[in-house]
Order: C-alpha cells, then structure tokens, then sequence
C-alpha cells in the first residue's frame, strides 16, 4: 500500500513575488505574461476581486485598476522552485519534480519515522515549507498519484491546505469527481466519455477494462486503475540533472600519435554519451581537452544549433576541436571530452527534431548501443573513425 502526496505551491509566481516583496502580502496581485501579456497568476484577494486567469493586462487594469499588476520574473521562480524541491527530498528519498510549482512525494513508510499519522505529516511538510521558504503550499494524498492529485484539488479549497483521500473515501469522492476533473483527462477524452454517458470518475470506473481498452486504449485503463487506488504510475525519483558532463583519463604515456588521441577521445565520448542518455538528456555545447606534457591545458567548445547525445555526431565535431588545438610537435598526457548546456528531453523541443529521419535513426542506434552494453558490458562498443589519409 502506497502513500503517495502531490504538493503544489498556492499561487506560485504571485508567491515568489511576495517572497522577496513583503509589501505585496495580503493584496490583490497579479503577476503577467513576457511583456505584461495577460494574467497569470493572481493571489487570493485578485481571484476574489474576479481578475480572470489568461485575461490580458490592458482589459484588466481598466476592470480592476485597484489590483497589482508585476511583470514575470521566471528566473526567480526557477531559484525558488528548486528551494521547494530541495526541502521536499529532506522528507523523501523518492520525489518526483512534476511542474515548476509541483511536485509528487512518495511518503510511503515515513508515517512510523515521523510518528505522525499521514495527515499530520502533510501539515508538517506544509508548515516547514511555509516557514523555512515563505511559500505556501496545498498538499493533497492519497495512494496514488491521480487519486494525490484529485486530493490536492480539494486541498486547494479546503481549510488547512491538506487533504487525504482514504480508501475509504475513494469511492464517495469519485462519485464527486466530474470526468474532466481527473488529472489526465483533456478536452478530447472528456467530449469522447461524455458521448458515452461516462460524466464522474465513478461511471469511469464502473466501466470493463475491454472497453476502455478498445474505446481509448491503455492510458484510459490507466486511469481507472489509478482511481481506484492501484498504483500504476509510481513516483519516478529522477536523478538531478548535473550542469555538465566530463570524462578524461590519463594515457599512462607521452604522445603525439593524433589517431591514438582520438581513439582516446572517442572512448571519453561514448561513455559520456552513455552517462548523457541514462539521465535522457542532450548537449548543446561540445568541449574537447588536451593536457600536455607539462601539464598544460588547452581548451576549445562548439556550440551546436541542435542538441545531441549521439556519438558520431559528437566524434565529427570533437575530431574538428581537436584539429584546432593539436600540435604534431607536442607531447601529450592526456585529453578529455566536455559536453555542456545540457538539455533534458522531458522538457525538450523534440518534436522539433523528431520528425528528421536522420535524427530518429541516431536515436535507434544509440539505444542499441545501450541495450548491447547493457546485455554484455560496458565498452562492448567501440566507435571507429577513418583515418586522415
Ligand atoms: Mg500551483
């Protein structure tokens, strides 16, 4: 049985704003769009002054002149996401950075080491977040995440910001739930289980698995199982992503042998590829190292116009970087691969890249590289390269 919470900061930018500008507490306050756009974030008193989310700034300052109205400031709200997401894996080993403002943490088993029942362990996550960052936050849990997130709907509205979904409550909350209420459940699907008398999470429920199956297909199945309290979709504790990736090694000797530097270098590429794809990102900006002899380091990058974590790609750029740098009349001790600016493809513009043949290829080649390595060990693959003639 899990425990899984959906903690989701209550207003975020307007919270951040208030953060580092007291004097905005306790006000209507919006915060807009790049260039003063539209609304898009309003506190509690501009919601119940009935500035609208999405209204754009010139119709809403002639509506509500009273109301605050501050630009965005993403790179703050950035900083102080990453504050929230670091005190949530002081309670958690297991948390799952959902958005910029929420994220979902499996508190499973942490009831006996905090000694506090499952609700009063969100209150105390609510509370600690609220006075060590100044951020409040509505925690919704439940034992799944689609069930968490339902909770923290409901947390939202609620008295104390924290709401438990018990599976004793599941049912009557489902019968509640109206079906585009369900975390998962867009505009599409919602016309789709209208036209077929499904309106709550109930009549969703209520239906055989064949049928979803066939009607929507596995995501629909997905979201009956999660709402009925059946974990299918656990907290994925992803790694933090490091800034950059870096491998060299010492030759064990002098050199200035150019292909035995490249085979060098190619060996640093794939296994930094290797490292880039395990934590599914791409690099934009490629480095290669040489240290000489006398300890030495000479240095240059290439900034790409698409990122990548394939290797041939990166080898071609990297064999160019080290043309620029080498010198036949220098003896080297080692050299090493940079690969920096990183990308993760979660938040990426793949769709950008996808459709390029080409570039889907290099995906399916890498992957098989990955599962080669992963079947028979590491460097069971070696990259060649022609040599200059
Ligand atoms: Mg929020």
């Amino acid at each position: 049985m899990k425990v899984i919470a959906l903690v989701d900061c209550d207003s975020f930018f307007v919270s951040c704003e208030q953060k580092v500008n007291p004097e905005l507490k306790n006000k209507p306050v919006c915060v807009l769009s790049n260039k003063d756009g539209c609304v898009i974030s309003r506190s509690k008193e501009a919601k119940l002054m009935g500035v609208r989310m999405g209204q754009p700034y010139f119709l809403a300052k002639d509506e509500f002149p009273e109301a605050i109205y501050v630009s965005c400031h993403h790179d703050l709200y950035a900083e102080i996401s990453e504050q929230v997401m670091n005190l949530l894996r002081e309670f958690s080993p297991n948390v799952q950075v959902y958005s910029v403002d929420e994220a979902f943490v499996d508190l499973t088993g942490l009831k006996r080491l905090y000694k506090k029942n499952y609700i009063d362990l969100a209150k105390y996550i609510r509370d600690e977040v609220k006075n060590r960052l100044d951020i409040p936050v509505s925690i919704g849990v439940s034992s799944t995440k689609t069930l968490a997130k339902l909770a923290s709907d409901k947390a939202k509205t609620g008295e104390n910001g924290v709401y438990l979904i018990s599976n004793a409550k599941i049912k009557t909350v489902l019968g509640n739930t109206k079906i585009e209420e369900i975390w998962g459940i867009g505009r599409n699907l919602t016309v789709l289980f209208k036209k077929a008398g499904i309106l709550t999470a109930a009549d969703l429920v209520a239906k055989d698995d064949s049928w979803l199956d066939k009607q929507v297909g596995i995501h629909a199945l997905e979201i009956k199982h999660e709402l009925l309290g059946e974990m299918v979709s656990p907290v994925v504790n992803e790694e933090k992503l490091p800034k950059s990736i870096q491998k060299t090694s010492a030759f064990g000797l002098f050199t200035s042998d150019l292909d035995f530097i490249k085979n060098q270098l190619n060996y640093h590429i794939h296994s930094a590829c290797r490292k880039l794809r395990k934590i599914d990102c791409k690099a934009k900006v490629i480095g290669v190292m040489l240290r000489t002899k006398d300890f030495k380091v000479i240095f240059e990058k290439k900034l790409l116009s698409a990122p990548t974590s394939f290797e041939m790609e990166i080898s071609d750029i990297a064999f160019d970087l080290l043309k620029k740098i080498y010198s036949p009349d220098i003896l080297y001790r080692s050299t090493g691969i940079i690969l920096d600016d990183l990308y993760s493809n979660k938040e990426s513009q793949l769709s950008l890249f996808f459709d390029d043949i080409a570039q889907s290829k290099k995906e399916q080649l890498s992957k098989c590289f990955d599962k080669l390595e992963e079947k028979f060990g590491k460097n069971i693959v070696q990259i060649g390269f022609i040599k200059d003639k």
